[in-house]
């Protein structure tokens, strides 16, 4: 798409944005129903297109695109009137006689770009949120990911108005056209080096933003860890997507004197749940050519304990186990996004988190434990976006919990509630009345703008007689009266 036909979408966008038109919760709520309507209607067809890019079974489609996207727009419908309304704050008694509010506002029109490994979880959950909290949205998929992108376009452009929400598809051109747009808010997800550039362009127009990145996501087996269960959940949460998932367990952090019976357990589960992983049909395929070579790059068939082989025909790859690696192999160098296991022996909890806290700040963190002195040391010593005790991946599928990244893994949450915060400016006012005024504050002064101001303020002597807690201001002056003659 040319630059111009990019720069009219926006411009068409941020008129309509400020025609009111989206402002209207009946609205918003009609083409939220519209998208819920779109998918129940259209399940098999967004599971052929995942099929299509990423080989992806129609279990995991469901459960990992199609239920979450339900689950996002659910909440949405449930909570929107809630979520909406103004909400009234208490008011610092110096500033009564007044109403203190917070107003939910659409940040306007914002741009929603996401990756190619959830094609349809990743994009559509933003457009969601956007549209809930009254938002145009321009949202760029994947070029990597063409079945998924056309249909998210088909289906987004058959619900709604160009100017309300458009899809652009494309990519190295269309990406920089868009950035050099200017949007009022910009929610991105992918990779760290494409999140720092976005950052960069977003800086130049002080564009706020929320980063969905990715990285090493550590998972620590202890000695006290229940091994079977262990292995089955590593396995699980490594193989879907065949290891294209963001918070995948990228590497393993096994204890010595547990090591080979762990290991063991491992290459069972492999069996058992995959079989023969390049001829079973369940099994998903690697994206493309250039990231398959990549993945296979990485292993180093010298430390390979277990699977190790490829179909390049099929883009497919053994789930691989790889024992006896250290933090110098090239499999530890960079996020893996295969199905790939490393395995790192320690001897000292402390140890393990002195090297996770070494570097970037991962998007998921798991351990697998029954010793809640280690999950707690764990949890207390290493800054992490989120993670599973005794589980991996599954505290994604959620709206009743934020899904983010913390420093280099990423800034900003949604899902649910903080979903509609993301795309939300809360705006605070304050609506004082005009019956009375007090000339307290005003010029000239004297000693009694003092004497009211230190009186009058937070912690005042007249707080302290009313016994109040500062933090339970009353709201109104009603409200006072009631909480003083309460007191008496
Ligand atoms: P990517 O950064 O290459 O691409 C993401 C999006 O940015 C795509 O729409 C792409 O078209 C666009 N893009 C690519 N290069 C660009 C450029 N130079 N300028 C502007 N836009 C550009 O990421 P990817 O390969 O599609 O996805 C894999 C990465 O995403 C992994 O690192 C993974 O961990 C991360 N990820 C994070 C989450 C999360 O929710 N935190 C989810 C999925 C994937």
């Amino acid at each position: 798409m040319e630059k111009q036909q990019i720069h009219a979408i926006v411009e068409n966008q941020k008129a309509y944005f400020d025609s009111g038109a989206t402002k209207c919760v009946d609205v918003r709520i009609g083409y939220l129903k519209k998208i819920k309507e779109y998918i129940i209607k259209n399940e098999s067809t967004i599971a052929a297109a995942l099929k299509a890019d990423l080989g992806k079974s129609a279990y995991e489609s469901y459960l990992c695109e199609i239920a979450v996207v339900l689950a996002e727009v659910n909440y949405m419908l449930k909570n929107i009137r809630r979520l909406t309304k103004n909400k009234t704050v208490p008011t610092p008694f110096g500033q009564q006689l007044s109403h203190s509010y917070v107003r939910p506002t659409p940040y306007g029109t914002v741009l929603v770009m996401s990756p190619w490994n959830y094609p349809f979880m990743l994009t559509i959950p933003p457009v969601i949120d956007a549209v809930a909290a009254g938002n145009t949205c321009i949202v760029k998929t994947s070029a990597y990911s063409p079945n998924t992108s056309k249909l998210v376009k088909d289906m987004l452009e058959s619900i709604f108005p160009q100017e309300y929400v458009s899809v652009i598809t494309g990519g190295r051109e269309e990406n920089t056209y868009l950035l050099d747009e200017k949007f009022d808010y910009i929610f991105f997800t992918g990779s760290k080096n494409v999140g720092k550039l976005i950052l960069r362009k977003a800086a130049e127009n002080l564009t706020p933003v929320t980063l969905e990145l990715g990285g090493k996501s550590p998972t620590i087996v202890d000695e006290t860890a229940s091994l079977r269960i262990a292995a089955r959940r590593l396995v699980f949460g490594k193989g879907f997507n065949v290891g294209q998932t963001c918070v995948a367990p990228d590497y393993v952090y096994v204890h010595r004197s547990i090591k080979d019976k762990f290991l063991t357990l491992v290459k069972e589960e492999i069996t058992r749940q995959f079989g023969d992983c390049l001829n079973n049909e369940y099994y998903g395929c690697i994206i493309n050519d250039k990231h398959f070579e990549r993945v296979c790059s990485l292993i180093d068939h010298s430390k390979v304990i277990h699977g190790g082989k490829s179909d390049p025909a099929t883009r497919k790859i053994q789930m691989t186990v790889m024992d006896n690696v250290t933090w110098d192999d090239a499999v530890m160098k960079e996020e893996i996004f295969g199905p790939i296991i490393p395995v790192l022996t320690y001897d000292r909890l402390d140890d393990v988190i002195a090297e996770i806290k070494k570097r970037d700040k991962p998007l998921a963190l798991y351990i697998f434990s029954s010793s809640k002195a280690n999950i707690e040391k764990v949890h207390s010593s290493c800054s992490f976006g989120g993670g599973c005790i005794n589980e991996t991946d599954i505290h994604v599928i959620t709206t009743a919990m934020g899904f983010g990244g913390v420093g280099e893994s990423g800034m900003g949450q949604y899902h649910g509630k903080d979903g509609f915060d993301t795309f939300t400016h809360y705006t605070s006012i304050v609506d004082k009345k005009t019956w009375i005024d007090l000339g307290q504050r005003y010029q000239p002064y004297n000693k009694m703008n003092l004497w009211f101001s230190r009186n009058l303020n937070f912690g005042s002597t007249i707080h302290k007689t009313l016994k109040m807690d500062c933090n339970t201001l009353p709201n109104s002056f009603n409200e006072l009266l009631g909480f003083y003659f309460r007191k008496k």
